[in-house]
């Protein structure tokens, strides 16, 4: 049900909540902030007020895609 696709909620400008890791009621957006790696969410839980943070990546641009991928493959490609 759930996916863990970082993308999906990057297309629409609603952040859907998520599961309060202190009570298990939804935790809401409440606040969103560019930073250098992407958006900073900070979401709140309307049952117990548990507060968490969390950075998701932009919509990487295929410079960003290709250093992902050659951190992914260990730097191994070769150099000319
Ligand atoms: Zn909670």
């Amino acid at each position: 049900m759930a996916s863990k696709d970082p993308f999906n909620f990057l297309n629409s400008p609603m952040v859907p909540p998520i599961p309060c890791v202190s009570c298990g009621n939804n935790m809401h957006c409440v606040h969103r902030s560019p930073v250098a790696e992407g958006e900073r969410q900070q979401f709140k839980c309307a049952t117990c007020s548990h507060e968490v943070e969390r950075v998701v990546g932009s919509l990487p641009s295929d410079a960003a895609i290709q250093a992902e991928a050659e951190k992914l493959l260990g730097m191994k490609r070769p150099k000319h």
